[in-house]
């Protein structure tokens, strides 16, 4: 069940390369924001910094959205925010699996807190934004990509009816980027019930960043644009997700 008028074209398809490349591509060709392009496998999904995002078997949930957000571009970093509450609330609601969030991009599934799902989102110029979020559905353990990775159904999920997660999703997400457009990206709407599932949040972490320097210090919060604040000896530094090529744990 779909709650609004937002997303007004909804297109699935088995396979492709890439489904944020695809949207990216119906963008620039003016398709107009609420645009939906799913699919069950991607050959070349992609990550962040030109990392891949693999779904094997086709035991995935690929789901893009385009987006044309009216709010201030420098806070176009919660968009991401956003996607992953959404991604936990269909987790736990929807599913019935433990989720919480790993800022900036992952959500972690189980007792274990395994990454289950990677969002990424890019700049479809001149106006939009497409949100990609590739979903571990039904990976079995010889399939994960890494030690640390997980699927909803080895977390445990009683739902993994790939129709039913996509439908919740896009409801999820919805209502969350109406709330955040209508307050012009204020993150005050949305803030609390991110901090409350971000397991980043009050950990010892160390930063790496491009110019391979690293900042540690305390995750203390996330600020107005989607950046992580993290306290340390001289003070508090906010880092953007494009600034950090990883967050680890300390
Ligand atoms: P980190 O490697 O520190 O977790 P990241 O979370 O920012 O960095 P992303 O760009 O979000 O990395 O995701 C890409 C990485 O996710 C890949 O380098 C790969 O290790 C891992 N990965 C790829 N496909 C999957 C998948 N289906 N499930 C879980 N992890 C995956």
């Amino acid at each position: 069940r779909l709650t609004g008028s937002l997303w007004h074209d909804v297109r699935a398809v088995p396979a492709t390369g890439s489904t944020n490349a695809d949207l990216a591509a119906l963008a620039r060709a003016g398709a107009p924001e609420g645009t939906v392009l799913s699919a069950d496998r991607q050959d070349a999904g992609r990550g962040r910094l030109g990392r891949g995002w693999t779904s094997p078997s086709g035991a995935g949930l690929a789901v893009s959205v385009l987006l044309r957000p009216t709010v201030p571009p420098a806070r176009f970093g919660w968009l991401t925010l956003l996607a992953g509450l959404s991604l936990v609330e269909v987790s736990r609601e929807t599913a019935g699996a433990e989720a919480w969030l790993k800022w900036p991009n992952d959500l972690l599934l189980g007792p274990e807190r395994r990454k289950g799902a990677g969002i990424l989102a890019e700049i479809a110029p001149p106006t939009g934004v497409v949100l990609g979020m590739g979903l571990n559905v039904s990976l079995t353990e010889a399939e994960l990509p890494r030690e640390d990775a997980t699927s909803l159904e080895l977390a445990g999920a009683k739902e993994l009816d790939r129709t039913v997660l996509l439908a919740a999703l896009l409801d999820r997400l919805e209502a969350r980027y109406r709330a955040w457009s209508a307050a012009g990206g204020d993150p005050e709407v949305l803030l609390p019930g991110y901090l409350a599932v971000c397991d980043t949040i009050g950990r010892p972490v160390r930063a790496e960043l491009p110019d391979g320097g690293s900042l540690t210090g305390l995750a203390e919060t996330v600020d107005t644009d989607g950046r992580l604040v993290i306290a340390h000896r001289d003070g508090r530094t906010p880092v953007a997700a494009a600034d950090v090529v990883h967050l680890r744990p300390q």
